[in-house]
C-alpha cells in the first residue's frame, strides 16, 4: 500500500481523496482549517449560518462519482432538491424571465413572457448547448492533456466542435439563435464564470449553460456545506485520515528530487505522492518557493473578483423571490469593458442575490432570512482601493436590496472583499483562478503535474480543467489519475 497525502479539504481535494482511497491507497489528507470545504466554508453568526462561496450546485452526478468511488451512495449522506426556478432574472425595465427545470415549463414561460418566436428558438439552443457538452466532457475536460499535440489527437471531436460553432464568439452565437435581448444575456452571461466577457469569451463555454440551464441547478440540505462535509464524512468512514488544522509548510523530497512527503509545521509526514489543492500561484509561491512558475501561471491573465455581502436579516422574502435571482443592470458590454479591460468597479453592476433559507430554513432564526448578495468586482490588478470602498459598496448593497423588495432591517452583516480572498491566500484577491481564455485553457492551462518533482501532482481550480464546483471535483479524478500512472511506475 502506497501513502499519499492530499493537501487542502476543498472539494478537489475531497474528490481526490476518494479516487485514491478507491484505488487502494493509505490517504492522509492535510488542512490548514478547522473543517472541510475551503472556498465552500461556512460562517456562522447570531444564529444564522452563511455559505462563504458556491450557491449554484450543478452536475451533481459528479459528487455521486467520488461517493461510488468509496462504495457509497450519495443519497445516504447528502440530499440534493433540484431548484425550479434555477434562476429568477430581473431586468432593468422591471420585467422578470424565470429559469425552468423543465422544458415544457420553460417553453411555456418563454411564451408568456418573451415571445413565441424565441420560446420556438429555445429547443434548438437546449439542443445544440447538449450537444457541445456531449463532445467537450469526454474529450476535452474529463481527461489528463500531455501536450498541446492531444488536442489534435482527437480530430474527429475538434471537427465535431468546430462544426457546432464551438470556435465563434459566445454572445455572437447565443444573440443568433435569440433576438430578445433579455434572453441573450442570461443564456450568455455564465461567461462571467469563466472571467470573461460573452463577448470575447469562445462559444465552447456554452457548456457551462448547459449545466446550470438545461441540466439543473441543485440545493443540498441545509445548505451548500453539507456537501464537503458529507464527503469528508465518508472518506472518514472509508479509511482517509483528515488532520484539521494542520498547514503544509513544505513539500519534501528525495535525494533523487522525488516527492517523499510534507512538513506540516514541526511534524513530517512522509508520503510516496503528494497532490496540492490549494491556489496553484500560492502553492508555487510558499511550497515550492526555489521552483520558478510555468510560464503560463508567470504571465496569467486573471478572473475578475467578487464581493460577497451576507446578511442576516429580520423577516420572509415577499412571494415571487426565488432562491437564486440575478439582477441585470440596464448596461451589458460597457459593464464588462470597466469590470475586465479597465479593471474598476461597474458603473451599472449586475447582481446575484441568493436566499438559500428559503430551502433551508434552519439557516436563520425562525422569521428571518439569510441573503448572500455577490458583486462582481476587478482582481487587485485593478485600481480599486477596498479598505476605502468597503463602506460605499456596503451602503449601495443595501439601498439595492431595499429597492428590490428584499427583507434589509439586518440583524447581522459580513462583507467579504477581495482583499479578504487575498489573506485566504487567493492570488489577485479573486477566488476564480485564471480566466479561462483559450490559452489558459486544456492543455495550455497549468499542468496537473510537476515534471521537475516526479509524485507532486495539482487539483483545483488553477490547474485543469478549471473553475466552479463541476471543474475542480473533475480536476481531484483527474489528479487521481496522474497519481495512479506514477505509483503504478515507480513500484
Ligand atoms: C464567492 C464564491 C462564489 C462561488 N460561486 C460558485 C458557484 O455558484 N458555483 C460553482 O460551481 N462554483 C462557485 N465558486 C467556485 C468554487 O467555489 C471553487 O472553484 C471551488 O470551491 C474551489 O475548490 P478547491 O478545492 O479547488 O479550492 P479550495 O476550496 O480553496 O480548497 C483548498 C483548501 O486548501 C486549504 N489550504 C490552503 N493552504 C493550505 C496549506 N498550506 N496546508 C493545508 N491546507 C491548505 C484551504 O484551507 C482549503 O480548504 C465560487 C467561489 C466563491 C469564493
Amino acid at each position: 500500500m502506497s501513502r499519499v497525502v492530499v493537501v487542502g479539504a476543498g472539494l478537489a481535494g475531497l474528490a481526490a481523496a476518494a479516487q485514491l482511497v478507491g484505488d487502494g491507497h493509505q490517504v492522509i489528507i492535510a488542512e490548514r482549517a478547522d473543517e472541510p470545504g475551503g472556498r465552500s466554508g461556512t460562517l456562522t453568526a447570531s444564529g444564522f449560518t452563511f455559505d462563504a462561496g458556491p450557491t449554484v450546485f450543478t452536475m451533481p452526478h459528479l459528487l455521486e462519482r467520488a461517493f461510488a468511488r468509496l462504495g457509497q451512495r450519495m443519497d445516504d449522506h447528502v440530499r440534493l432538491t433540484r431548484l425550479d426556478p434555477a434562476y429568477r432574472a430581473q431586468y432593468a425595465d422591471g420585467s422578470q424571465i424565470l429559469v425552468r427545470a423543465d422544458r415544457n415549463d420553460q417553453l411555456a414561460e418563454l411564451r408568456r413572457s418573451v415571445s413565441d418566436r424565441d420560446a420556438e428558438a429555445f429547443a434548438g439552443f437546449a439542443d445544440w448547448v447538449e450537444r457541445l457538452y456531449d463532445v467537450e466532457m469526454p474529450n476535452f475536460i474529463e481527461r489528463n492533456f500531455d501536450s498541446v499535440l492531444d488536442l489534435v489527437n482527437r480530430p474527429i471531436a475538434a471537427a465535431k466542435l468546430v462544426a457546432l460553432g464551438g470556435f465563434g464568439r459566445l454572445g455572437r452565437a447565443v444573440g443568433r439563435r435569440f433576438s430578445d435581448e433579455r434572453l441573450r444575456r442570461l443564456f450568455s452571461f455564465q461567461a462571467m464564470y469563466a472571467g470573461l466577457a460573452p463577448s470575447d469569451a469562445l462559444a465552447i463555454y456554452a457548456v457551462i449553460t448547459y449545466m446550470d440551464s438545461i441540466a439543473g441547478v441543485y440545493f443540498p440540505e441545509g445548505g451548500m456545506h453539507a456537501v464537503p462535509r458529507a464527503l469528508a464524512g465518508a472518506l472518514t468512514g472509508a479509511g482517509a485520515e483528515l488532520r484539521y488544522s494542520c498547514a503544509v509548510t513544505e513539500i519534501l523530497r528525495d535525494g533523487r528530487g522525488r516527492v517523499a512527503g510534507v512538513r506540516a509545521g514541526g511534524e513530517l509526514i512522509a508520503a510516496d505522492a503528494v497532490v496540492v489543492t490549494t491556489d496553484l500561484p500560492t502553492a508555487y509561491a510558499e511550497l515550492l518557493p526555489e521552483l520558478t512558475p510555468p510560464a503560463v501561471l508567470r504571465r496569467a491573465r486573471y478572473s475578475p473578483s467578487a464581493v460577497v455581502w451576507h446578511v442576516g436579516v429580520r423577516g420572509l422574502p415577499k412571494p415571487g423571490l426565488a432562491h437564486h435571482n440575478i439582477h441585470f443592470g440596464a448596461a451589458w458590454d460597457e459593464s464588462f469593458a470597466q469590470l475586465i479591460d479597465s479593471q474598476q468597479l461597474m458603473a451599472d453592476p449586475s447582481r446575484l442575490v441568493t436566499i438559500p433559507s428559503l430551502d433551508a430554513p434552519s439557516m436563520a432564526p425562525d422569521g428571518h432570512s439569510v441573503l448572500y448578495v455577490l458583486e462582481p468586482v476587478p482582481h487587485l490588478g485593478g485600481r480599486v482601493n477596498w479598505s476605502r470602498e468597503r463602506g460605499p459598496i456596503r451602503d449601495r448593497l443595501h439601498t439595492f436590496l431595499a429597492d428590490n423588495g428584499y427583507p434589509d432591517d439586518i440583524v447581522t452583516e459580513r462583507l467579504v472583499t477581495p482583499d479578504d480572498w487575498k489573506a485566504q491566500g487567493l492570488a489577485m484577491g479573486t477566488p476564480f483562478s485564471l480566466a479561462h481564455t483559450f490559452f489558459q485553457t486544456g492543455p495550455f492551462r497549468p499542468a496537473n503535474r510537476e515534471p521537475r518533482v516526479p509524485g507532486l501532482f495539482f487539483a483545483g481550480s488553477g490547474t485543469t480543467p478549471g473553475v466552479g464546483v463541476p471543474m475542480v471535483l473533475i480536476s481531484g479524478e483527474l489528479a487521481a489519475g496522474r497519481v495512479r500512472d506514477y505509483l503504478g511506475a515507480v513500484r
